[in-house]
């Protein structure tokens, strides 16, 4: 197994289609995360989605 620094989608949960990211996503709700979203993977090499927070917003 290759650790990469940085921002990587190492650690995180990989899936293979936006419906299972949601799925998680909804998991999570569930036990009280909140401002979270499920995102295609920019990372090369990965092509999955992941969840994670938004951004904040900017106002
Ligand atoms: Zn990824």
């Amino acid at each position: 197994m290759i650790r990469t620094k940085g921002r990587a989608c190492t650690g995180k949960r990989r899936h293979d289609t936006r419906d299972e990211a949601e799925e998680h996503r909804d998991r999570l709700l569930a036990k009280g995360a909140v401002r979270i979203a499920a995102y295609a993977c920019r990372h090369r090499g990965c092509g999955g989605w992941h969840v994670g927070h938004l951004p904040k917003p900017r106002t």
